[in-house]
């Protein structure tokens, strides 16, 4: 495969980082990533703001702009023929001389193989465990995962899907998806300390009436139905927190028709 490296379009076998690069180093860098439908890259100009502002809010110089980064995207599609997939933009911190202050750092666009939860997980719902745990710089798309990865043995010696992270009662995010708490046929999604997905965005054009307030953890305990959205996972139901039921313990009928509708939006966007 192809991919964006050097400022220019290579073979990804050749692409290379610097040892001393502050996003090895420190953990120190952004990215953003975003999938193909049938070739359309899904809701490319949200993620390519995103990426932008992160680079902007994390002091890191990026010399392309929107459409020039658009059109190396459109390029990389064509000549990888990424029918389906997903593509990583990645800023690094860069080198420099005492190995802590952002350097120029090295911008890569690389195409992945996608792989979304199974059919079952969509049909039965999955566990998530919790974890007191609350994102630095949330709102930015830092590299750094060093915690949910660590915890990540844990979660699946458990036979958890992933991790909710709460702080002082109030619940934020799953470790790499948004989290949305339906009770009494009321949506609520908290705000604070979370990367604001791009599902998560689709989701409140699919339901305006969704209230975005902070949501106590108790609550998610008492919830009728919630589900996480990402961009690998879409609009995941939850069924379980630490081994209590959600609910009914079954996939809810809100969570079934905001899958439907996200589904409908896609098709529509893809095969306008
Ligand atoms: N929150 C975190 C911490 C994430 O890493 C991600 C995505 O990777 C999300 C939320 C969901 O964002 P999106 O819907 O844009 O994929």
């Amino acid at each position: 495969p192809f991919c964006f490296a050097k400022n220019q379009i290579i073979d990804a076998q050749s692409a290379k980082v610097h040892p001393m690069d502050i996003g090895l180093i420190r953990g120190y860098g952004i990215f953003d990533f975003f999938r193909t439908s049938n070739y359309t890259p899904l809701f490319l100009s949200d993620y390519l703001d995103r990426f932008i502002r992160s680079a902007s809010k994390t002091h890191l110089q990026l010399n392309y702009d929107k459409s020039a980064l658009s059109d190396i995207i459109h390029q990389l599609i064509e000549k990888n023929d990424l029918k389906n997939g997903g593509i990583r933009m990645l800023l690094t911190g860069g080198v420099s001389e005492n190995h802590f202050s952002p350097g120029a750092g090295d911008l890569f666009i690389f195409c992945e193989d996608l792989i979304f939860p199974s059919l079952e997980k969509y049909e039965n719902g999955v566990k998530l465990l919790s974890a007191e745990h609350v994102r630095a710089i949330a709102d930015i798309k830092t590299t750094n995962y060093a915690f949910p990865v660590w915890l990540s043995a844990d979660w699946k010696a458990k036979g958890a899907e992933d991790v909710i992270y709460h702080q002082n009662g109030i619940i934020s995010e799953s470790s790499r998806s948004n989290i949305f708490v339906i009770k009494d046929g009321a949506i609520n999604t908290p705000d604070e300390h979370i990367l604001h997905g791009i599902t998560r965005m689709r989701v409140l054009e699919l339901a305006p009436e969704t209230s975005i307030r902070q949501v106590s953890f108790e609550e998610l305990l008492k919830a009728d139905e919630a589900f996480i959205t990402s961009t690998t996972k879409k609009i995941l139901p939850i069924t379980s927190i630490d081994n209590q039921k959600i609910g009914s313990g079954l996939v809810g009928p809100i969570t079934k028709q905001l899958m439907t509708d996200f589904e409908a939006m896609e098709k529509q966007i893809v095969f306008k």
